[in-house]
């Protein structure tokens, strides 16, 4: 049989991390921790009550979940937000599929920063939009002025950057922020506003005195912020991802949003799980301090350590990263090896976990 598959799909193969069975796997930047008994208990209650609604479609545009998000929101970053300023898909891979798909596309440029998520070009590829980078500082914070040369010549409709970046948890700066948020209006085709993505997902983890996007939306009508139950709520395997933006980015994402995306069981279950949002924002502050740990282990071992905002840490640099992470593999221990060339990337697990990653990474040679 010959498919005629899109001639940009031939010879690709599918993303992802690779899923090994061993007993410390530190590669996807997963909560260490499942959920509390608790919240285990209540997600089981919603799920059944709803399982018994089951033959109905679910609400389409999911206020209650969004209204839900909007005040965890409230509480973890003290900014004010409608429930209409809130988007929910399925996991934040589909919140960006959907601005991609409403933003982006043929014809239109995406840019980003690198090294940056190497999902970012997997969405371009799927929406057949055209992807570029402007390379990040050799400390891995963003060249504005790269950046600015780059909006100008290439006139992206969407501009995409997680803040804290992965793989190297760098934090973006407000004050490079507000620049970026300025340089992007009227810059992208047609002289409209370049959509501004600042991509969350590892917000929570940021370091005292380092400031969420969310408070700059009120002033930025072009900026979306996106953030994910995935990592600091501890609910991967939940795939609920969600973004705040004005009420006019979230009607065009309606227009490209499968009808019924988001299944009445995800809905129910997310909303029992923010119902635990306190104990949530609580753990989070001990993967911070493990977060810290790691890093001043690593540094007194001898490697070059990147500042992380995340629960993961940036480390390197040596010629013999894949051997390094082979090694740390053969010892029980999973990492990962991202590039760029020299590094590798460890998430932030429970104290044992770290404990055996740096018994481990202490045996190796830097
Ligand atoms: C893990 C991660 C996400 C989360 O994706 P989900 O689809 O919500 O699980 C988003 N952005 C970045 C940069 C990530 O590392």
């Amino acid at each position: 049989m010959r498919l005629p598959l899109r001639d940009e799909l031939r010879g690709r193969s599918p993303y992802g991390a690779p899923q090994l069975d061993v007993p410390v796997r530190l590669n996807v930047n997963e909560n260490p921790y499942p959920p509390s008994s608790q919240m285990v208990a209540d997600i089981a209650e919603a799920v059944g009550a709803t399982a018994a609604g089951l033959n109905r479609y679910p609400d389409r545009d999911a206020m209650a979940l969004r209204a839900d998000l909007a005040d965890y929101l409230k509480l973890e970053s003290q900014v004010e937000l409608r429930p209409d300023q809130v988007w929910a898909a399925n996991g934040s891979n589909e919140v960006m599929i959907q601005l991609l798909q409403a933003f982006a596309g043929h014809g239109r440029t995406v840019l980003g920063a690198d090294p940056g998520y190497s999902m970012y070009g997997e969405y371009c590829l799927i929406t057949g939009s055209t992807w570029t980078q402007v390379p990040r500082r050799e400390d891995f914070t963003l060249d504005v002025a790269a950046l600015a040369d780059a909006v100008a010549t290439q006139r992206p409709s969407v501009l995409l950057l997680a803040s804290p970046n992965n793989p190297t948890g760098t934090a973006l700066q407000e004050t490079d922020l507000r620049v970026v948020l300025e340089m992007t209006r009227e810059s992208g085709p047609d002289g409209a506003d370049t959509v501004v993505v600042i991509d969350e997902a590892y917000g929570e983890f940021r370091r005292d005195g380092v400031a969420s996007a969310l408070h700059l939306l009120a002033d930025h009508p072009h900026l979306v912020v996106s953030r994910t139950m995935s990592k600091a709520f501890g609910a991967a395997g939940l795939r609920l991802g969600y973004l705040a933006a004005a009420p006019e980015i979230i009607d065009a994402l309606m227009i490209v949003r499968l009808p019924y995306h988001l299944s009445a069981l995800t809905q129910a279950a997310g909303r029992a799980a923010l119902g635990h949002a306190v104990e949530q924002l609580a753990q989070i502050n001990v993967l911070r301090a493990e977060r810290d740990r790691l890093e001043e282990a690593l540094t007194s071992l001898g490697w070059k350590v990147a500042p992380s905002d995340a629960n993961f840490v940036f480390f390197g640099i040596t010629d013999r990263a894949g051997e390094v992470w082979q090694q740390l593999l053969d010892d029980g221990v999973l990492i990962r090896h991202t590039g760029p060339a020299g590094w590798l990337r460890v998430s932030v697990g429970t104290p044992e976990e770290n404990d055996r990653f740096i018994e481990a990474i202490g045996k190796v040679r830097t």
